[in-house]
């Protein structure tokens, strides 16, 4: 089947919607946004969001908006707009010149409030917070009338004027719309539409001290931005009604369309603001882009890519349930970005001297090696090599257990690309720490040809010993302990003791001193690495493996 075939087939309940929208002459347009409120950093939830948004808008020839949902100035703050700003640009949804902030509208929502009340459709009331609620009723039972919806028209026009000149203290009035107290739809009971609040607001300053309520503010953002299709997360459904009451009520042409769709979990993953924050200020991890973390800033820096995070979207799919999705997935999704784009290096984690005892003393030479076996374009390096090389610690055991294929004495193994070497034997500490191995080389095997159709079972990666750069590498599991859960009785985290692994005298061959930050890189049998911007300096690169070779993962078969 051609791609092409099954992108018809397999479309998805939005996109559906959104044909026969356009079929039916709905809208002649598709026209999405996404709304973040600027209280914390993006995860990789919303990146779901962003790239849904932000691909309909292009498989439809439409646009798509970017908009900061700022009308609640208590959690705002700059540092999250531009972060935010940062992380939509790097997954490559592109907002053109269409970046709005819902405090611009405060003016039209303001209007859009005193046309309610003119039409009878809005009114004040002086009821606190908890007689509102009290009044409310439940799920069992209706609400009850609120004592105050009987003001006049010209009253309430009164006061509204008067909380928005700060005639009254936060909570002592709210603007109510008149719907439906005995609605079986709580939401509908007419609830509060604007509050008074003496706050400073990042964009507005101290011009407002009422601010809209959310169900009021987002239809109303969408209708004068020219939304089609406001797509939120399923938590909103009950919440369309009010949506729908409020683009009808203000009487906006051709109204936008909300459309809920299910959240993306992460299984044993943290995302939520509260607790990263805690993590974050009590230094566990090092900021909200952690390597641990799945803040999009901390994917960044781990190093996965916008490809393997829009592969990752794709694969989970847009439904209607909620539903967990395994980390492993995520892990899929970069090797399978990286396996052909990332040169394939040797760099030795944690080292062991290897000298090669009938190796010419002064002799070196230099090996010119493919950067990646399975994509040429990729070129080649050249590695020296040499008489003494690291290889990994655990590439030798002095007494192996069965099965153990890779240094040993008496063994012949590979090294990578070069000879095969027979290892002799080994140099201990007092404490009986391995401090060298030995072995001796078969010049004929060059390459890491056999000479003579012998055969080795192991092959082992090095890096020579003079060349090598001395780097740091860091090494992550799941920040959480999987075996236990997320969380303790008492609602802390439960956290992974191991989550970090930081190795100081890892080495690398001499061609990555110079890594940039933010370059991805294949160390062979190790895994996928990538230069930390935080933490690298000159010269001297810090490499967080971004994840390891092996995987569980199986991708599911599509039917
Ligand atoms: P959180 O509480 O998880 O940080 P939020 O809903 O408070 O998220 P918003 O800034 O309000 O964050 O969300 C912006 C947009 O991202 C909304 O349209 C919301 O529906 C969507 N979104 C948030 N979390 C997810 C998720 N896990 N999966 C998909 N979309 C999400
Ligand atoms: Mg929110």
């Amino acid at each position: 089947m051609s791609e092409n075939e099954n992108v018809v087939v397999s479309r998805n309940f939005i996109e559906q919607i959104i044909d026969k929208d356009l079929a039916e002459g709905v809208y002649d347009t598709v026209h999405t946004r996404f709304p973040p409120e600027p209280n914390g950093y993006l995860h990789i939830g919303h990146a779901k969001s962003i790239l849904l948004n932000y691909g309909l808008a292009k498989q439809y020839g439409g646009k798509f908006n970017m908009r900061f949902d700022d009308t609640n100035p208590t959690k705002e703050k700059i540092e999250f707009v531009e972060s935010i700003k940062k992380d939509i640009a790097w997954l490559g949804a592109d907002w053109e010149d269409r970046l709005f902030f819902a405090s611009d509208y405060f003016g039209e929502m303001y209007e859009g409030a005193v046309k309610l009340i003119k039409k009878g459709k809005a009114y004040v009331s002086d009821l606190t917070a908890d007689e509102i609620r009290e009044y409310r009723g439940s799920l069992t039972e209706p609400g009850k009338e609120d004592p105050y919806s009987t003001r006049s028209i010209e009253e309430n026009l009164r006061l509204f004027e008067e909380m928005k000149e700060g005639k009254y203290e936060d909570g002592t009035k709210v603007l109510r719309a008149r719907i439906d107290m005995a609605s079986p739809n709580i939401n509908m009971r007419d609830p509060v539409i604007y509050r008074v609040a003496h706050m400073t607001h990042h964009n507005t300053g101290d011009q407002w001290c009422i601010y809209p309520m959310y169900d009021f503010a987002h239809p109303i953002e969408d209708a004068i931005e020219g939304i089609t299709h406001s797509i939120c997360t399923l938590e909103f459904e009950d919440h369309r009604p009010l949506y729908d009451w409020v683009v009808r009520e203000l009487e906006y042409p051709n109204p936008p369309k909300q459309i809920e769709f299910a959240k993306l979990y992460l299984t044993n993953v943290v995302t939520g603001k509260r607790y990263i924050k805690k993590l974050v200020e009590e230094g566990i991890v090092d900021g909200w882009d952690d390597p641990r973390l799945v803040s999009i800033a901390a994917l960044r820096r781990r190093g996965f890519t916008p490809e393997s995070i829009k592969l990752f979207v794709e694969l989970c799919g847009i439904s209607k349930s909620n539903s967990s999705v395994d980390y492993a997935m995520l892990e899929y999704c970069i090797r399978e970005d990286l396996k052909l784009k990332a040169p394939r290096m040797m760099a030795v984690l944690d080292p062991v001297k290897l000298v090669i005892d009938n190796y010419p003393e002064e002799e070196s030479e230099l090996l010119e090696l493919p950067n990646n076996l399975e994509n040429e374009a990729l070129g080649s390096r050249k590695v020296p090599f040499g008489k003494e090389l690291y290889i990994e610690r655990e590439d030798f055991m002095e007494e192996p257990p069965k099965k153990y294929f890779r240094m040993f004495p008496g063994n012949e193994v590979r090294l990578m690309n070069a000879y095969f070497v027979k290892c002799t034997g080994c140099v201990k500490d007092e404490n009986g720490k391995v401090m060298e191995v030995h072995c001796t080389y078969d010049p004929a095997s060059k390459g890491g040809n056999s000479p003579d159709g012998r055969k080795v079972k192991g092959t082992i990666h090095w890096v020579p010993a003079k060349e090598a750069v001395k780097v740091e590498t860091r090494l992550y599991e799941n920040i959480i302990d999987e075996e236990k859960g997320v969380y303790n009785e008492d609602g802390s985290l439960n956290l992974n003791p191991n989550s970090l692994t930081v190795l100081t005298e890892s080495v690398v061959e001499p061609a990555l001193a110079d890594a940039k930050a933010y370059e991805n890189f294949q160390f062979v049998r190790n895994g996928f690495f990538c230069v930390d911007y935080k933490d690298s300096k000159e010269g001297a690169p810090v490499f967080n493996r971004i994840v390891s070779l092996k995987s569980s993962f199986v991708l599911p078969k599509k039917d």
